[in-house]
């Protein structure tokens, strides 16, 4: 096997993957409607949910072919019964993203804003839920990849539960990264794709929910087709096979970094991401550059990092020199402020890191932008 050239990732997915995922995909030619290729995904259905502790009597994994959009679009339209609203928690882009599709739709639903930088104020929440009983489906984010804050989803989801609505979460950025129980998070639905925290290619996501709320929601109003999650579920269910076409090449992919996954371990991969993490930190500290959210909360897996106030500085600069020698860094994704992001996610360690500052300070060096980076305020 002929090692490929190592790319370090540091954007919010696609992320880093193992030459041994990359090979995965390259297998004879087969037909996805065979039953060796159901017997596949039965498989792959079963291990994605041991990832985040679900057991196959109360839960079910659901596959789509899409990237983690998906998912929500899938949730918010099907899981919204007659006459009822939804919630969103939003603290960010990811969650603004899902009231976006809830306009689209044209779903009943309440935008609860709170600032980017900052926790949802509980007591607001409740308040929420109290005065609207016809809420019915809660949806926020756990690690808002726009900032990198960590949502407290324990809470949030026993408030839901308490109210009696739905609880989804969209943890695309922490799945297969920070350990997630489902029964401890009060989680109904959780979701991701196949190329975040597993490591795998895109074109796969999945969406792990409450195998009786999916059924129950055989009878809410249909408002799509391609993303209709009981449609989906029921041919799952008869014949071990998706509706539609799957991206054959990215399940290969995926079975292969499950395996991976469960090899190197949760609380090792974990330890990892938080190595990588403290690694971003550092280098930044020591270059005198600012994040955005508090450290105590952010989710341990990207960091938003607010531009110099330095007329030299330029993200493009910057970035094409980090490129051309193999590191991705990605822009923020905050309307208020300039920022750019590093992300912890993928296969990756701490001495990748420390490669990666050397790179960014000869760039800084290159640019003459100051060391230690100058802030105005
Ligand atoms: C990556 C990500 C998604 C999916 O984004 P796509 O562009 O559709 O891949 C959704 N939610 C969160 C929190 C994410 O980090």
């Amino acid at each position: 096997m002929e090692s490929i050239k190592r790319n370090v990732l540091l954007n919010p997915g696609p992320s880093t993957t193992t030459d041994t995922v990359k090979y995965a995909q390259v297998v004879p030619d087969i037909c996805p409607r065979e039953q060796e290729f159901a017997g596949l995904m039965k498989g792959l259905r079963e291990d994605i949910l041991k990832t985040v502790h679900a057991d196959p009597s109360d839960y079910t994994t659901v596959l789509f072919c899409g990237s983690g959009t998906i998912n929500i679009d899938i949730c918010l339209n099907s899981l919204l019964p007659e006459n009822g609203k939804v919630l969103v928690i939003d603290n960010g882009a990811y969650s603004t993203r899902a009231v976006e599709i809830c306009q689209y739709y044209g779903l009943p639903h309440i935008d609860l804003r709170f600032p980017v930088d900052e926790l949802p104020d509980l007591s607001v929440v409740e308040q929420t839920l109290n005065d609207n009983p016809d809420i019915k489906l809660v949806h926020t984010t756990h690690n808002e990849t726009g900032t990198g804050i960590l949502n407290p989803i324990r809470e949030i989801g026993a408030l839901a539960h308490k109210y009696g609505a739905v609880f989804t979460v969209d943890t695309t950025s922490t799945l297969a990264m920070r350990p997630i129980n489902v029964y401890d998070d009060n989680i109904d639905f959780c979701m991701a794709s196949a190329q975040k925290g597993l490591m795998a290619m895109t074109g796969l996501s999945f969406i792990i929910g409450r195998t009786s709320e999916i059924i129950k929601s055989k009878d809410y109003p249909k408002r799509s087709y391609y993303c209709n999650l009981y449609l989906q579920y029921d041919y799952f269910e008869k014949t071990g096979e998706m509706h539609f076409t799957p991206p054959v090449q990215t399940i290969y992919a995926t079975i292969q970094a499950l395996k991976e996954y469960f090899a190197e371990g949760e609380e090792a991969k974990w330890a990892r991401h938080t190595r990588v993490f403290e690694a971003i930190h550092k280098g930044l500290d020591e270059l005198g550059f600012k994040d955005i959210i508090k450290r105590e909360w952010q989710a341990g897996l990207v960091v938003s990092v607010r531009y110099p106030d330095d007329p030299n500085w330029s993200f493009e600069k910057v970035h094409d020199y980090c490129y051309e020698r193999g590191f991705t860094i990605y822009p923020g994704k905050i309307s208020t402020t300039n920022t750019f992001r590093l992300c912890a996610l993928g296969a990756i360690d701490e001495e990748d890191i420390n490669d990666f500052f050397k790179v960014f300070k000869e760039a800084l060096n290159k640019y003459n932008i100051a060391i230690p980076a100058v802030y105005n305020v």
